[in-house]
């Protein structure tokens, strides 16, 4: 299928691993100019290239912090007419509520809430005007099911996605639809240290807390980016633009609720 992308331009936030890095693939393969950002600039290039290599699309990177507001604005002007943001940023530590104080609060609410909403608030209303916009949000399963040792994560999300849930339906009549793709265990550089976490907690081999999380997946795996990224294009794709206000659960199945 022809997604309709020759030629977008897309941004795609904390995308040098992982599920940034998955979008910016299956973007690129639409022939979406993308510009993937990090703060490291060795991985950052290293998958520019991967990506140019076996996609021949245009990948420009910016080493940035999305989480600062100097971050931002160098993205913003690195790209200044987005047709797609994909937002994206490190997930807050895990722990227990006790221990995260005003400032972990704050740290997690402004990396996993309002950068996403500033990014937002940027872009969409040249989207508007050029009657084309696709914004995804990375967020995760923990907005449907909260997960114990990431209260940071299901509070701050979870603010993010009320917001998208209003601002969605504003926008939609424009072409510009805002979405959320909720990830559950996916095979990446985050999940091996919440692995890693867990297994220093509990004294057992990281190997077999990673089979254990596998084995209590419905589909017996955990998800890898490749497949991620083919729901972000789909999301961005021209056929897409009656689908907004969604929060895409993509977890294996192990959500267990009926819808
Ligand atoms: P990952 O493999 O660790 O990759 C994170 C990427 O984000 C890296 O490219 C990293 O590069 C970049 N990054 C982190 N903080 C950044 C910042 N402040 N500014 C710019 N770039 C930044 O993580 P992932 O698994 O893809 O996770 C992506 C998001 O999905 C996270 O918020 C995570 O909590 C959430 N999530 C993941 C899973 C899962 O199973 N993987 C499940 C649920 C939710 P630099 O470090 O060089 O900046």
């Amino acid at each position: 299928m022809d997604l309709g992308l020759k030629g977008r331009k897309a941004i795609v936030c904390a995308a040098s691993k992982g599920l940034g890095k998955g979008c910016a693939f299956a973007l690129a393969r639409e022939g979406v100019e993308v510009t993937i950002l990090a703060r490291g600039r060795e991985a950052l290039e290293a998958t520019a290239a991967e990506i140019r290599a076996a996609t021949g699309a245009t990948v420009r990177t910016l080493v940035a912090d999305i989480t600062t507001a100097e971050g931002r604005a160098a993205a913003l002007a690195a790209v200044p007419s987005p047709d797609i943001l994909v937002n994206n940023a490190g997930g807050p530590p895990p722990g227990d509520f006790r221990e995260w104080d005003e400032t972990a609060w704050q740290a997690a609410v402004n990396a996993n809430m309002v950068t996403p909403i500033m990014l937002m608030r940027a872009v969409v209303d040249g989207m508007i005007a050029r009657r084309f916009g696709r914004i995804v949000n990375i967020t995760s399963t923990s907005v449907k099911a909260p997960i114990p040792t990431l209260g940071l994560s299901n509070g701050a999300r979870a603010g993010l996605t009320g917001f998208v849930a209003g601002i969605a339906r504003q926008v939609v009549a424009h072409n510009v639809t805002i979405n959320n793709l909720l990830p559950g265990p996916f095979d990446t550089d985050r999940l091996r240290s919440v692995s890693a976490n867990l297994a220093a907690k509990t004294g057992r081999p990281v190997e077999e807390v990673r089979e254990g999380q596998r084995n209590a997946n419905p589909a017996k795996r955990f998800g890898n980016a490749d497949e991620f990224g083919a729901f972000c294009a789909f999301i961005c794709s021209a056929h897409a633009s009656y689908f907004t206000g969604q929060n895409v659960v993509l977890d294996g199945g192990a959500y267990p609720g009926t819808f």
